[in-house]
């Protein structure tokens, strides 16, 4: 079994263990890309070449051109991501940055870590977004910024928000954490707003082992700055010109990452076909299916999200038939406890409350077979028989 530590626990990501359609399955799983992965260990251990240098900086180049950016800075984390994007754009205490509830909670926590004010906001029924008429009614003169997040691989409609933002002096940074390579009127997510941020996340689209993110732009300045704010503000050697901490990738990360990129394509194409295949068995059902995607939008499905009133005992049928499932997320950001000094209580943002009553993430992943696809499609078909419909 795999295991990825988490704060003071570890977290069986891969337990494939006795189970006929796991939740996801890891590099570990494939000899091939595991056997070059391991070599790539190994070269980057021989040459001790193990922060900043060439490697990440040609990690940084592809990630960059993936992204469609002139800009890519590889950082520890993609909640250091979006922090140093805020930062980077000057934002901190008195600003407000406008952050959907209906997220990982990273998305709010940078707006703190940064001594702004996180101003909460519901998403849209059908596809869990931010919409600009969600944007729009939160707005006040200290909205300095937007952070638009691509749930679960899905585009925000970003277009009109841009547009609302723009003529404002409100800067657009999308959390793009859950969609790599996702793309909005054919440009990559990351590239549309005023910087993007991803994380390397294990279980991410494209994950590491370990922790890792990017933060990336076209506006050069404001990359500029992040590159300092990366690494003890240091501009040239021994010479630091802002007080910020260690905030980089490890150049062993980015080694990893530049061989798992170029199969990034290929895999998330792989979960849209999954993704097609178990919408197409599962249409008509009672349970509430991911929205079509949009003609101008795109879906990479980091996961696929069922809703149904009775999840846990969909959940306890799955698992009964050896099929892994998770929820993401049961708790809104502003009801957690984290966030309780925004006294935003229960029946405050309802939309994104009742998504969290309902979900439920089936497993979708790029090595999922034909079969495991189909055999997910019929458990939760005769438990929607055997709930008499
Ligand atoms: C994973 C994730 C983050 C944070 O990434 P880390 O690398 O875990 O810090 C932020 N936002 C969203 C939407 C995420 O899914």
């Amino acid at each position: 079994m795999s295991v990825v530590a988490g704060v003071g626990t570890a977290l069986p990501l891969a337990a494939t263990d006795g189970k006929l359609v796991p939740f996801i399955r890891l590099d570990s799983a494939h000899p091939e890309l595991f056997a070059e992965l391991m070599e790539t260990v190994e070269r980057i251990a021989r040459e001790s070449a193990f922060t900043l240098g060439p490697e990440l900086e040609r990690f940084e180049e592809a990630f960059a051109e993936f992204c469609g950016t002139e800009h890519a800075i590889g950082v520890s984390s993609g909640t250091a991501a979006l922090e140093l994007a805020l930062r980077g754009l000057g934002i901190g205490p008195g600003d407000e940055v406008i952050v959907p509830t209906y997220s990982f909670i990273a998305t709010a926590e940078a707006v703190s870590t940064v001594g702004a004010t996180p101003v909460i906001v519901d998403v849209d029924e059908e596809t869990a977004l931010i919409t600009a008429d969600i944007v729009a009614a939160a707005l006040t003169p200290r909205t300095r910024c937007v952070i638009p997040v691509h749930l679960f691989g899905r585009t925000v409609e970003m277009d009109p928000i841009l547009e609302l933002c723009r003529g404002r002096g409100i800067a657009v940074v999308e959390d793009a954490c859950q969609a790599h390579g996702a793309l909005y009127r054919g440009r990559p997510v990351g590239s549309l707003g005023d910087a993007g941020c991803f994380s390397f996340y294990p279980t991410k689209n494209l994950g590491g082992w370990g922790d890792g993110g990017a933060f990336v732009s076209n506006d050069a300045e404001l990359s500029a700055k992040v590159r300092l704010l990366r690494s003890h503000g240091e501009g040239t050697r021994h010479h630091h010109e802002m007080a910020t901490g260690t905030h980089r990738l490890d150049t062993l990360q980015a080694a990893i990452l530049s061989v798992k990129l170029r199969h990034l394509g290929e895999w998330n194409q792989r979960r849209r076909d999954a993704a097609a295949q178990l919408s197409s068995e599962l249409a008509g059902g009672e349970l509430g299916l991911p929205a079509p995607v949009s003609p101008e939008g795109d879906c990479v499905f980091h996961l696929y999200v069922v809703r149904s009133n009775d999840r846990d005992s969909l959940r306890d049928h799955l698992d009964a038939r050896g099929i892994a499932s998770a929820i993401h997320y049961p708790t809104p950001i502003h009801l957690q406890p984290a966030y309780a000094e925004l006294s935003l209580g229960r029946g405050s943002l309802p939309v994104a409350e009742r998504l969290a009553g309902e979900n439920c993430s089936l497993p979708i992943f790029p090595a999922i077979e034909d079969w495991q696809v189909a055999e997910i499609a019929a458990a939760v078909k005769d438990f929607e028989g055997a709930a008499g419909n």
